[in-house]
This record gives structure tokens, C-alpha cells and sequence, in this order.
């Protein structure tokens, strides 16, 4: 069996022309939905994943701004710039790029943000709201890999879904939305028993854990649906021969390059699955498509006159 790719560039094409028509409706109620980026110091990662949160914006013909305190910011300074883009009407998302410096607060920072704003859902009250199953702003990767699994037609309802971590960000929403689609879900951690045999029963494995290529094959249950989060750098000549044995091209792009991007599952799962993401091209591009999913939500959730047809259920609707 030769696993079904579930494309997240094609799925992205695919929302971002959705919210295009959501955006040229909201124009016509003099709406336009903005987003705030913070983005502290400058960290290489941070400051590629925050450049292409802005191109995102850009592409939709969003409102955006940058903010970029120096890596020797105070608390009280975030908290004030929190402040005054939580009092600007323009501004309806706020993305503070994570990590923040040591001497910050990061998480009096986050708590800071006003929750109709909050369009990385990582606030208590977007957090209680998911917990509780009431519509609210969903952090954007497991929000994304709903959209992967609800686009490709794979069926939630009654599966078996094991989620591997169990962090704020990713493996705790992520098992909330699958909980609320009616999947049984199961949640895996560092002191999970018997792992592989947990994961053999699944129908649908959600992997997030920052190990890679760490869920070998034959854990995989022939014809689950795999959705891979994980996004880790091998530069390691030996790790990636023994990841992609089986995958000539691609180890002979990592010879040239040096390193390669793997998920948290073994790349032979693609002969086990019937569903899988790609690593890289799967979860990741999702992940900036529901921040601006978020953030025209947020503006119609805020300021929109039909404020009643846009609240989306948490339990599922897009
Ligand atoms: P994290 O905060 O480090 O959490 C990792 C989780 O995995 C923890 O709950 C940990 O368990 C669990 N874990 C670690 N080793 C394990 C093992 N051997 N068996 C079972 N569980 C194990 O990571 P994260 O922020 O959730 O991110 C996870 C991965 O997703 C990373 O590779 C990250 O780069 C990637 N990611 C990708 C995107 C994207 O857009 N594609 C977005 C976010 C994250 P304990 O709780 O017991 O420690």
C-alpha cells in the first residue's frame, strides 16, 4: 500500500481563496482585517517565520503591522504595547512570536492579550473556550490539521485517534477538536507505555512530538490516516541514511545540502498509511493559513454586522 499524500499546499490554495471572498464581503462593511506581529530581538527563526506571516497577509490583502523591540525588552514594555494594540480598532489579531527573551514574562505577556484577539488561540479564556467546546479562536496547527483531515474526507466520527505529545500548543488542542469531532481519542506522552501498541490500534495518529522519524512503520496501522507535525532538522549522515534508506532522491538532496527536513514519523510509513501528511509540505504550510483564518474571524467575530453567521463551532465547522 502506497499512502494518499495529504497535500497542505493544496489545502491552502484552497482556504486562502475562501478567505479571499470572506475579505472582498468584509470591504464592503469598510472592515479590513488586520494583524499585529511582535516579534522580539533577532532570532533567525523567529524573524523567517514572522516574515512569512506578514507575506501571508500581503498575498490576502490584509491590514498588517510589524513591532520589533529589541532582544533586551522588559516585561512592563510588552505589556504596554499589548495594551495599546488591544485599544487600537484596526488591529484584530496580535501574534507574539515565541520564545520570548529570558527576562520576559512570557506567559503574563500572552494572558495580556485580549482574548477577541488572540489569534494564536494560546490564551486561558481561547484555551477554556475549546475545553468547553464553545466557538472561539483555535490555536492554528491542530486548528490545521482538522481543515487536512475534514478536507481529505477522512472520517473522525467513531475513530480511534491517538495524538503523540501532549503540549499546550499542539497536542492538548489537537486532542480537544478530535474529542469534539466524536473521535476516541487517546493522548500519548514521554511516559506512555507500550507505545507502539497504542499506536497500532489508531485509525488516525496525529504525531507532535519533536522526534524524528521517531513512529517507525509497522506501529502504523495499514490504512490509517497519519498527520505528521513534526518538523525536525536531521544533518546527521547516519540518521539520515537510516531514515531514507528507501528514498534515494531525497537522500541525495540531503548529500548535497547537508541536512533534511523529517516528520516525527519514519518516512516508510508512506508503504503502512492510507493517509499521510508530507514533512515538509503537509502541516506546516496550515499552520500560517489558520492564523489568517483567525485573524478574519477575529475581525468579523469583533466588528462584523453578522456577527451571528460567522461564529464557527469548535466541535468542527470551518
Ligand atoms: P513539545 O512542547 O516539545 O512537546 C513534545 C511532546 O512530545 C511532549 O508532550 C512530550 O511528552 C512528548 N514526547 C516526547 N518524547 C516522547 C516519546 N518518546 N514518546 C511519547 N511522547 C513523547 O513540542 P511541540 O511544541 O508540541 O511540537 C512538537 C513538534 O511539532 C516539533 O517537532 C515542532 O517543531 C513541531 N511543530 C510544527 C508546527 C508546524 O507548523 N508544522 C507547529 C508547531 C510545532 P512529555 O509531555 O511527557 O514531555
Amino acid at each position: 500500500m502506497t499512502a494518499r499524500i495529504l497535500d497542505g499546499a493544496k489545502i491552502r490554495d484552497q482556504v486562502f481563496a475562501e478567505l479571499k471572498m470572506e475579505i472582498a464581503r468584509l470591504a464592503t462593511e469598510d472592515i479590513r482585517p488586520g494583524l499585529a506581529a511582535v516579534r522580539v530581538g533577532d532570532n533567525p527563526a523567529s524573524q523567517l517565520y514572522v516574515k512569512s506571516k506578514i507575506a501571508a497577509c500581503q498575498q490576502l490583502g490584509l491590514a498588517r503591522w510589524m513591532h520589533t523591540p529589541s532582544a533586551s525588552v522588559t516585561t512592563d514594555h510588552m505589556l504596554r504595547l499589548v495594551h495599546d494594540l488591544n485599544h487600537d480598532d484596526a488591529v484584530d489579531g496580535i501574534l507574539i512570536q515565541l520564545p520570548l527573551p529570558s527576562q520576559v514574562d512570557t506567559k503574563r505577556v500572552l494572558e495580556a492579550v485580549d482574548p477577541a484577539k488572540d489569534v494564536d488561540g494560546l490564551h486561558p479564556v481561547s484555551l477554556g473556550r475549546l475545553v468547553s467546546g464553545r466557538p472561539g479562536l483555535v490555536a492554528c496547527t491542530p486548528a490545521g490539521c482538522m481543515e487536512i483531515l475534514r478536507r481529505n474526507n477522512i472520517a473522525i466520527e467513531s475513530a480511534n485517534a491517538v495524538v503523540l505529545g501532549r503540549s499546550d500548543i499542539v497536542g492538548k488542542p489537537m486532542a480537544l477538536l478530535l474529542m469534539h469531532a466524536n473521535a476516541t481519542v487517546t493522548i500519548c506522552h514521554s511516559k506512555t507505555r507500550n507505545l507502539p501498541d497504542v499506536v497500532r490500534r489508531a485509525e488516525i495518529v496525529v504525531a507532535a512530538m519533536g522526534k524524528g522519524g521517531y513512529v517507525q512503520a509497522d506501529w502504523i496501522r495499514p490504512g490509517a490516516a497519519v498527520i505528521d507535525v513534526g518538523t525536525n532538522k536531521v544533518t546527521d549522515t547516519k540518521e539520515a541514511e537510516a531514515l531514507l534508506r528507501n528514498f534515494p532522491a531525497r537522500l541525495q538532496k540531503f548529500r548535497e545540502k547537508g541536512s533534511v527536513l523529517v516528520g516525527d514519523v519514519h518516512p516508510d510509513a508512506v508503504n503502512t498509511a492510507g493517509a499521510l501528511t508530507p514533512v515538509p509540505g503537509g502541516v506546516g504550510p496550515m499552520t500560517i493559513t489558520m492564523l489568517m483564518s483567525n485573524t478574519v474571524k477575529a475581525a468579523k467575530l469583533r466588528r462584523g454586522k453578522s456577527k451571528i453567521d460567522t461564529v464557527q463551532s469548535t466541535a468542527g465547522a470551518r
